[in-house]
């Protein structure tokens, strides 16, 4: 459903988890606002966040993981489909290609990306930016 932002009005700007529909609370890390499940420790990041937080090292270490974050056993879990929680678009998973035990979920609506718990803080060493504008491009 889209959203139009009405001016003088401000809209609730809570977005679900794509995966337990948890409402995601904006959590403040380095000079971003990132959305944060504490149900399931999982971050979604539009684009321009992702840009800023893969830039600053320091962004990742302040995400915490969540309550189940740290003993979260994603195997242990079938949610089917993900959709995006900006526009409902299927996301996509997109395993890094230099670390393969990290699968990315991304909208390529919108751009945004669903880090699991620990992911941003895996992915934010390497340039994290760049190589997703390649996943992009194909
Ligand atoms: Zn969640
Ligand atoms: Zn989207």
């Amino acid at each position: 459903m889209p959203t139009s932002p009405s001016p003088g009005k401000p809209a609730d700007e809570r977005i679900r988890c794509p995966h337990d529909a948890a409402y995601m609370e904006k959590i403040s890390a380095g000079r971003v606002t990132l959305d944060h499940c504490a149900r399931c420790g999982r971050v979604w990041c539009d684009p321009y966040e992702l840009a800023v937080a893969s830039a600053d090292r320091k962004t990742a270490d302040t995400v915490d993981y969540g309550t189940a974050g740290h003993d979260y056993d994603n195997t242990m879990h079938n949610p089917g489909q993900l959709h995006c929680p900006r526009d409902g678009a299927p996301l996509i998973k997109v395993p890094d290609p230099r670390q393969p035990h990290v699968i990315i979920d991304i909208c390529r609506t919108c751009g945004g990306v669903l880090l699991d718990a620990g992911e941003l803080k895996d992915l934010s060493e390497l340039t994290l930016a760049e190589r997703l504008k390649g996943l992009f491009k194909k």
